[in-house]
């Protein structure tokens, strides 16, 4: 184990996987150091983190949140960075090494964009970034000498077991899915939940986009696309198993029948260490794995008639181009209608459906008109509700 300092800057630290992230460093020994935080609305909160962890840096991503707090509370030598340029500033510094993209939604693609392009290593968990610009981000990471590292659990597994062959050797992954709560409502009890059901997840403790992503199952069908692009495979080489226990994250199947498969409690420390940490291992603050109780693990495969989002992460994984960025808007824009009840749980997935059937398809876009898309699908969701 080396005992060179890895300094990190946590896009997002005031969410789920943010502290977790910071759990995971107050754990390190000192092996892991914050230099820089950023946070959207919970502003005491990321003054709490800054005395705490002393970062060089916190950014406030929102300057209207920013300019209605009162500072004084902010560490001194902490130096205060604004909006979505105080995020790029932020994670091409020198002394940043690792950038942990923890930002929810389509809103953490510019940060991640721009610690790539300054050649960084990416611990991703914003899945969202490669659903809407995959090939771009990607190709971008190996022009710039950058690395991505996956956080997402199911993709850190598949990373793990990837490393017992040789990628041309590789069948299919399989992704694991909770089945979230609903796994074994009928279509007329899907149709009657509630925003309160709808948040409380049975094994992940996470924040509200995407619980609500896996209690659709369009948080899986988002993890196929991440998996395409990520792992460059072709969309018929991931397959989902549903999988209640959280206990294996997911598989790897190798060409002679060999599965490998990587099993830990359902806890993100996990994941967000290894991608801070890699090719190292050390001690880890998450629970560990106990076979000597009384544990089964059950698999089943996924119903795709009351969870039809699984089919449309396929499909949009299979024809690429825009069709990741308008999913992935239309999602969010649809959760947020669901969360403020202008929209039923069952109306998250067809409208979502309708948008990307309704969008002028380009095959190889440019960031640009991903951007665009990304604003045209939120805004025919709102059209969609309201007709
Ligand atoms: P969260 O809602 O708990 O936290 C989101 C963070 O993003 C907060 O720090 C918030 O301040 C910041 N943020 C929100 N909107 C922003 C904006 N417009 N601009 C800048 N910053 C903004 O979310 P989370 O559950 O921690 O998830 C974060 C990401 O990690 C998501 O992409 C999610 O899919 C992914 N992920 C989460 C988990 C998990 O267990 N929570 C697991 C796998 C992947
Ligand atoms: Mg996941």
């Amino acid at each position: 184990m080396s005992d060179r300092v890895r300094n990190i800057a946590i896009l997002g630290s005031t969410g789920s996987i943010g502290r977790s992230t910071l759990d995971v460093v107050a754990a390190s020994h000192e092996r892991l150091c914050v230099v820089g935080l950023t946070a959207n609305s919970r502003l005491a909160r990321l003054c709490d983190q800054a005395r705490q962890f002393q970062p060089n840096w916190i950014v406030a991503s929102n300057p209207d949140h920013a300019s209605a707090f009162d500072w004084s509370v902010m560490p001194a030598g902490t130096e205060l960075l604004l909006g979505a340029e105080g995020i790029a500033s932020l994670v091409s510094r020198p002394e940043v090494e690792i950038v942990v993209a923890a930002i929810v939604g389509s809103a953490g693609l510019t940060g991640t964009w721009a610690a790539l392009e300054a050649g960084k290593t990416v611990a991703l968990a914003n899945k969202e970034t490669l659903v809407m610009a995959g090939p771009q981000v990607m190709r971008l990471a190996r022009e710039r000498g950058g690395k991505i590292l996956p956080v997402d659990s199911e993709h850190s597994a598949v990373f793990q077991a990837l490393e017992a062959g040789r990628r041309q050797d590789v069948k299919r992954i399989i992704l694991t899915a909770s089945g979230g709560p609903f796994r074994r409502h009928t279509p007329a009890q899907l149709a009657q939940v509630t925003v309160d059901e709808a948040l409380s997840h049975p094994t992940w403790d996470m924040g509200p986009k995407i619980t609500v992503d896996s209690a659709t199952m369009m948080n899986k069908a988002l993890e196929i696309i991440e998996a395409r692009w990520l792992f460059d495979l072709q969309p018929d080489q991931i397959e989902v198993v549903v999988h209640p226990q959280s206990i294996v994250h997911s598989l790897v199947e190798f060409l002679d029948g060999s599965v490998l498969a990587q099993l830990s409690p359902p806890d993100m420390k996990l994941p967000i260490q290894y991608a801070l940490t890699y090719p190292e291992r050390w001690d880890c603050p998450s629970p560990k794995l106990d076979l000597a109780a009384a544990m089964s693990l059950d698999f089943e495969p996924p119903d795709l008639d009351r969870f039809p989002a699984i089919g449309l992460g396929h499909e949009v994984a299979r024809v690429g181009g825009t069709a990741g960025a308008v999913l992935n808007a239309a999602n969010e824009a649809a959760v947020a209608k669901f969360l403020g009840g202008q929209l039923l749980f069952t109306e998250i997935v067809p409208a979502c459906r309708s948008v990307l059937d309704h969008h002028h398809f380009d095959a190889s876009p440019t960031l640009e008109k991903l951007i665009e898309l990304d604003i045209w699908a939120r805004q025919e969701v709102t059209r969609w509700v309201c007709t």
